[in-house]
C-alpha cells in the first residue's frame, strides 16, 4: 500500500480536512431541503449512523432560508450543495454554511464563480469543485474529443487556478465518474498535479449490492494508492446505508479501522458448528463497539490455529467445544454455548491492555 498522499489542509466547520487527519465519511440528504421537519429528521438520522460531514442541496429560496436552521440543529459541519444558480451558494454562505460544494461548470460563468469564493473566503466557508463527464468545459470536450480523464483533469486545475487567482486555498476537489477506470485514472493523475484535498466517490453506483461492490472497487483503489481524504458511497438507498459501506471501505483498505474486523471461514466439509448462528450472535453482541480488532471465526480446530495466527483473537468450534486463540495460540477451552461469553471476554482484555500500553507510553 502507498503512503497517504500529502494533502493541504482544509477547515470545515470544527473539522479539518487534510493528510494529517482521518479521512472522513460523508452523505447527503434526499428529503426536500424547504421541508424543514423531514430535512431535521434525516440530519438525525445521519449524524447517527455516523456521517462526519452532511451535504444538503439548496436548489431555491425555500431550501436556502432553512440553511440556518439546519447548521443550528447540526453536531457535524454543514455543506450546501448548489447546482445552476450562483446566488444559493452565496446565500448559503451567508446562512453560516461550513462548505459549498459547487460546479464551477454549471453555475454560469467565471466571474460568479469568482464571486462565490470571495464571499466564501470572508466568511471562511471552504468550497468543493466538483467536476464530473457533464461539466467540462467545452473547449476540453472539443480538445480531448470526449470528457476523458485528461479533460476533467484539465477542468479541474483550470477551476483551481481560478482559485489561486482569487487566493482561495480552502478547496477540496472532486473528479467523479460512473465508470470506475475513468475515476480512478482522473483522480490518480490530479493526485499528481495539486496537493488540494480529494473527495472520492464513483457518481450514480446503484443499488445497494452491485454499488457497493463499484464502490469498494474506485474508492478502494484509490485509498490504497493514498489518495482520498474524504469519502461519498453514492448508492439508491436511504442515505445512511451508505455510512456502514463507506467505513467498511476504510476498514478493508485498512487506512482507517474504527470498529471489529471479522473474518470468518467460508466453511466446507469439515464445518463442525453452526457458523452462520455464532457470527450472528458475535455481529449482535459486537455492534456499537469501536475497538479496531481482527477477529477470526472458524468453522471447525483442524486449520484454527493457522488460519487464525493473523487475527488478534481467534474462536474455533466443534464437538460441542470452543478453542479461543491469541495471535493464533490456543489459550483456553470453552463450551459451545459460551464461545461467545469468552470471546467478549477477551476483548475486554485487550481494551485493557492496549489502555494500559497507551498509559504507559503517556507516562
Ligand atoms: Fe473448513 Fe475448518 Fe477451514 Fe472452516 S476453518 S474452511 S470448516 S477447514
Amino acid at each position: 500500500m502507498t503512503d497517504r498522499r500529502q494533502t493541504r489542509n482544509v477547515q470545515i466547520g470544527d473539522l479539518t480536512l487534510g493528510s494529517e487527519h482521518p479521512i472522513r465519511v460523508q452523505s447527503m440528504t434526499t428529503t426536500d431541503t424547504a421541508d424543514r421537519e423531514a430535512t431535521l429528521t434525516q440530519i438525525r438520522t445521519l449524524e447517527a449512523a455516523g456521517s462526519e460531514l452532511i451535504r444538503i442541496t439548496v436548489p431555491n429560496r425555500e431550501s436556502a432560508a432553512n440553511m440556518a436552521a439546519y447548521k443550528a440543529a447540526m453536531t457535524v459541519p454543514l455543506i450546501a450543495d448548489v447546482h445552476f444558480d450562483y446566488r444559493m451558494a452565496l446565500l448559503s454562505i451567508e446562512a453560516g454554511v461550513d462548505k459549498v460544494r459547487i460546479n464551477p461548470g454549471n453555475i454560469g460563468s467565471e466571474e460568479r464563480v469568482r464571486e462565490v469564493l470571495r464571499a466564501a473566503k470572508a466568511a471562511g466557508c471552504a468550497i468543493r469543485v466538483g467536476v464530473n463527464s457533464g461539466s467540462v468545459e467545452k473547449d476540453l470536450l472539443e480538445k480531448y474529443g470526449w470528457p476523458s480523464p485528461e479533460a476533467l483533469v484539465d477542468s479541474a486545475m483550470r477551476h483551481l487556478g481560478t482559485c489561486e487567482e482569487e487566493g482561495f486555498d480552502q478547496v477540496v476537489v472532486s473528479i467523479k465518474s460512473t465508470d470506475v477506470i475513468t475515476c480512478l485514472t482522473a483522480n490518480r493523475m490530479l493526485a499528481e498535479k495539486s496537493d488540494v484535498p480529494l473527495h472520492v466517490g464513483i457518481t450514480e453506483a446503484g443499488r445497494p449490492g452491485y454499488g457497493s461492490i463499484k464502490s469498494a472497487v474506485g474508492i478502494g483503489g484509490l485509498l490504497l494508492d493514498g489518495i482520498g481524504d474524504t469519502i461519498r458511497v453514492s448508492l439508491t438507498a436511504p442515505p445512511e446505508d451508505e455510512i456502514p459501506v463507506a467505513f467498511d471501505i476504510l476498514k478493508a483498505t485498512g487506512v482507517r479501522v474504527t470498529s471489529p474486523e471479522l473474518i470468518a471461514c467460508p466453511t466446507c466439509g469439515r464445518i463442525d458448528i453452526d457458523l452462520e448462528k455464532l457470527m450472528n450472535e458475535i455481529e449482535h453482541r459486537l455492534h456499537g463497539e469501536k475497538l479496531p480488532v481482527k477477529i477470526a471465526v472458524l468453522g471447525c480446530v483442524v486449520n484454527g490455529p493457522g488460519e487464525a495466527s493473523e487475527a488478534d483473537i481467534g474462536i474455533a468450534g466443534g464437538g460441542g467445544m470452543g478453542i479461543l486463540y491469541r495471535k493464533g495460540v490456543a489459550v483456553a477451552k470453552v463450551k459451545e454455548e459460551k464461545m461467545v461469553d469468552a470471546l467478549m471476554e477477551e476483548i475486554e482484555k485487550i481494551k485493557a491492555e492496549r489502555a494500559e500500553a497507551a498509559a504507559e507510553v503517556g507516562a
